[in-house]
């Protein structure tokens, strides 16, 4: 943190002119930072009475990091399903375990969890933890945090990969936070280093400009949060085998201090984009909602469901669980139209992995068409009924 000594400062007024963020103001003679500081030192610099200082926290090293081994996923459950971005993650974990030669183990817990164990070994853990109690039918940020942790303290696994999902999301800042180690959000890539065995976590940074590969060198486990779809599920193969062993819990980890009143269920958008084979995707070039009505007709004739950029969502013309890319959902479908899509890194994020990309758009420059498999330069009101037409007739 940025330490200002107040007995040296003169409230010149240097900092405040050096600062680009506007994060030091001097008031009454004294200069004060605020939250905007991002401890880039130019002020340090500046300062002719030596009264700024940066004090860095100390950093934590660990003591027997060689004790931890494995990898473990956090499977997630709700309402009698295990969400496929388990499966993702017992693919990525299975790679990862092969190169560092260890184990993959999973741990799942909800009210009736041991009709899946078999899923999961096929899908390639080595062993299961279940952790069955009627307690964790029901969703308790804390309650499922402290499973993990327990998991993680007596098995001691070096990585440890749960989904970047809002379950994901909340659970395992959480157990970070218990448990004192790094934890990186959001992965789009997971790699072991061949020289160390360090887990190196690749995900987007700077609004997607740039992909940061972070590691975690001086705490374990190296905790990893992966977006849905973004891994391929291991291929099950039935014929494996592996250990379940249903975890002892004792009273007070079931114990939540979150009362849940009521469970409402959002009905009014059923369809999640990130299951579907087809998508067709509408963007600020639609002009208007009206627009989606176009777009809907099309994905109901491919039998597929409807997506948006942010720039529709954002203009209310289309609800938020459509939005694909960086800020929305992560697809990977067999074929994504996008329509009226200019293509920026955002969004491409969120799709690029799509069998087959189909860009429809009046530019023919949009950077849309630099990722499209297929492109179609024109006006998408023109386009689209057009392909409809055609398509019912090859229905014929
Ligand atoms: C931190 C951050 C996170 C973000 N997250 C996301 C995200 O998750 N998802 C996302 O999508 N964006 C995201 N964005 C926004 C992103 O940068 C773009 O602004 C957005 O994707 C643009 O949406 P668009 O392509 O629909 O609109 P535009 O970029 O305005 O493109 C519209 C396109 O439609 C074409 N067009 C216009 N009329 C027609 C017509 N009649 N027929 C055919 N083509 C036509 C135009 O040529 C143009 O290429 C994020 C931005 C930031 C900074």
């Amino acid at each position: 943190m940025l330490i200002i000594d107040k007995e040296k400062c003169s409230g010149c007024g240097l900092c405040e002119a050096s600062c680009a963020f506007a994060a030091i103001v001097v008031t009454d003679d004294l200069a004060v930072v605020n939250e905007a500081c991002t401890l880039c030192g130019a002020c340090v610099e500046n300062c002719p009475d030596d009264a700024l200082r940066i004090e860095v926290a100390e950093r934590r090293i660990q003591e027997g990091l060689d004790e931890y081994a494995g990898i473990l996923v956090f499977a997630e459950y709700r309402r009698g399903i295990v969400a496929p971005v388990s499966y993702e993650l017992l693919g990525v974990g299975r790679r990862l375990a092969d190169q560092r030669g260890v184990q993959l183990s999973v741990v799942i817990a909800g009210g009736d969890v041991s009709r899946h164990a078999d899923s999961l070994i096929a899908s390639g853990a080595d062993i299961v933890y279940l952790a069955e109690s009627p307690v964790l039918e029901q969703f308790h940020e804390d309650v499922h945090a402290a499973v993990l942790a327990q998991v993680i303290r007596a098995q001691k696994p070096e990585v440890v990969l749960a989904g970047a999902t809002a379950m994901g999301r909340s659970v395992v800042p959480y157990v970070a936070t218990v448990i004192d180690a790094g934890l990186t959000a959001d992965c789009t890539r997971l790699e072991i280093r061949e020289s160390d065995g360090m887990l190196l976590q690749t995900r987007p940074a700077f609004g997607g400009n740039i992909m940061a590969t972070i590691e975690c060198p001086h705490t374990r486990p190296q905790m990893a949060t992966v977006r849905p779809k973004v891994m391929a599920p291991a291929q099950p193969d039935p014929s494996r085998s592996g250990s379940i062993i249903r975890l002892e819990l004792a009273e007070e980890i079931l114990q939540s201090r979150v009362e849940v009143l009521e469970s409402v269920h959002n009905t009014e958008d059923q369809v999640n984009i990130q299951e579907m084979e087809t998508l067709v995707a509408g963007g600020r070039g639609l002009d208007s909602e009206k627009g989606f009505a176009l777009i809907r007709e099309l994905a109901d004739e491919l039998g597929g469901a409807v997506a948006a950029s942010r720039a529709a969502v954002d203009s209310g013309w289309i609800p938020y669980p459509h939005q694909v890319g960086q800020t929305g959902k992560t697809v990977a479908p067999k074929l994504y139209i996008a329509c009226g899509i200019s293509g920026a890194v955002q969004h491409a994020v969120g799709m690029q992995s799509a069998e087959t990309i189909v860009a429809i758009n009046r530019d023919q420059n949009a950077p849309i068409f630099n990722i499209a498999t297929y492109g179609v330069v024109g006006d998408l009101y023109e386009v689209i009924p057009e392909l409809i037409k055609r398509l019912r007739e090859v229905k014929k």
